[in-house]
């Protein structure tokens, strides 16, 4: 058994090493609601799996969880659909950038993961079969309380608007899929329960608690409640590892060496198997839309807790 890190200590330490880096990269502005965030934030929180909980920075302010929400709605549908989900959706890094159109069309309508935009709609689309919008809305939102173990968690219906108004991307994506008959809801449907997911609004606080079951073979360590199959678990953080960071997932597992997930809002959620879950925030992202200083920040948690899987 190795020893357990002062993760007190470990989180203030990585807070004041980011602070010159603070501000840098670009915040998300193709979402309008995203775009006013001031990118000087950044805020870091670790949960372990023996119930230990250490945060620094704006740990406790809530931001637009994006696309990490994909981890989240991926558990849902694998326990919905098991190993049939994968007839409609692949299990390869894309090299792609999130919202790629190209390889759908190459690839017949079938996406590369469920972790890039297109996959994330098939999979969202899974969840809608057999009910209404609102109503799986209504679960995943429910879903993220229970996880979080925090009734507070809720959609930020701002960012959902602004997102629906100028997510073209994501409708020709729907289009597309649909075109391959590989969607099956309503179009405008799809992308409603997408948007208002990816409008999910946590604290880095209330993202590693609930990502913590990721961490421990798909049972909640704190409650005792299994969430997925261990299995399943494995799989997730596969998938997080090697399609977690769009483009740069070969990149991110180069220098932080976790299964991670990524989100426009500046959010990374990664997961150190056995020990915890960590989730990062700060607005400004790089080239590939990746937080720049999140992911700089849990390279050194890594260096200072030895973490990394590898
Ligand atoms: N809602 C965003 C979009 O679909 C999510 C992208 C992301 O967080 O990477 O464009």
């Amino acid at each position: 058994m190795d020893q357990v890190p002062d993760l007190a200590s470990i989180v203030t330490t990585v807070c004041q090493d980011m602070e010159t880096h603070l501000g840098r990269g670009r915040v998300a502005d193709y979402i309008p609601a995203l775009a006013r965030v001031d990118p000087r934030h950044f805020g870091i929180a670790i949960v372990t799996c023996d119930g230990r909980i250490a945060a620094a920075g704006d740990a406790d302010l809530t931001f637009s969880i994006q696309s990490i929400s994909k981890v989240f709605t991926l558990t849902l549908a694998l326990d919905k659909l098991g190993a049939d989900l994968w007839d409609r959706v692949g299990r390869e890094p894309s090299g792609s950038r999130f919202n790629s159109i190209v390889q759908l069309e190459q690839e017949k309508g079938i996406p590369r993961n469920p972790l890039i935009n297109a996959g994330a709609l098939v999979v969202t689309d899974t969840l809608l079969e057999g009910g209404d919008a609102s109503e799986t809305i209504a679960k995943i939102a429910d879903f993220m309380q229970r996880l979080a173990d925090d009734d507070s968690v809720s959609i930020d219906a701002e960012v959902a608007q602004s997102e629906a108004e100028t997510g073209f991307r994501n409708a020709s994506l729907a289009n597309f899929l649909r075109g391959f008959g590989n969607l099956k809801g309503p179009i405008d449907d799809v992308l409603r329960v997408y948007f208002n997911q990816c409008a999910l609004s946590m604290t880095c606080r209330q993202l590693a608690r609930a990502g913590l079951f990721l961490a421990n073979n798909g049972v909640d360590p704190l409650n005792h409640t299994r969430v997925t199959t261990a299995g399943r678990t494995r799989r997730i953080n596969a998938l997080m590892m090697t399609c977690g960071h769009y483009d740069a997932s070969g990149d991110f597992a180069f220098r932080v060496g976790l299964p991670g997930k990524s989100g426009v809002g500046g959010g990374i959620l990664a997961i150190a198997p056995g020990r915890a879950a960590i989730a990062v925030w700060s607005p400004g992202l790089n080239a590939a839309g990746n937080s720049y200083v999140g992911a700089l920040a849990l390279e050194r948690l890594v260096s200072l807790t030895g973490w990394s899987v590898f």
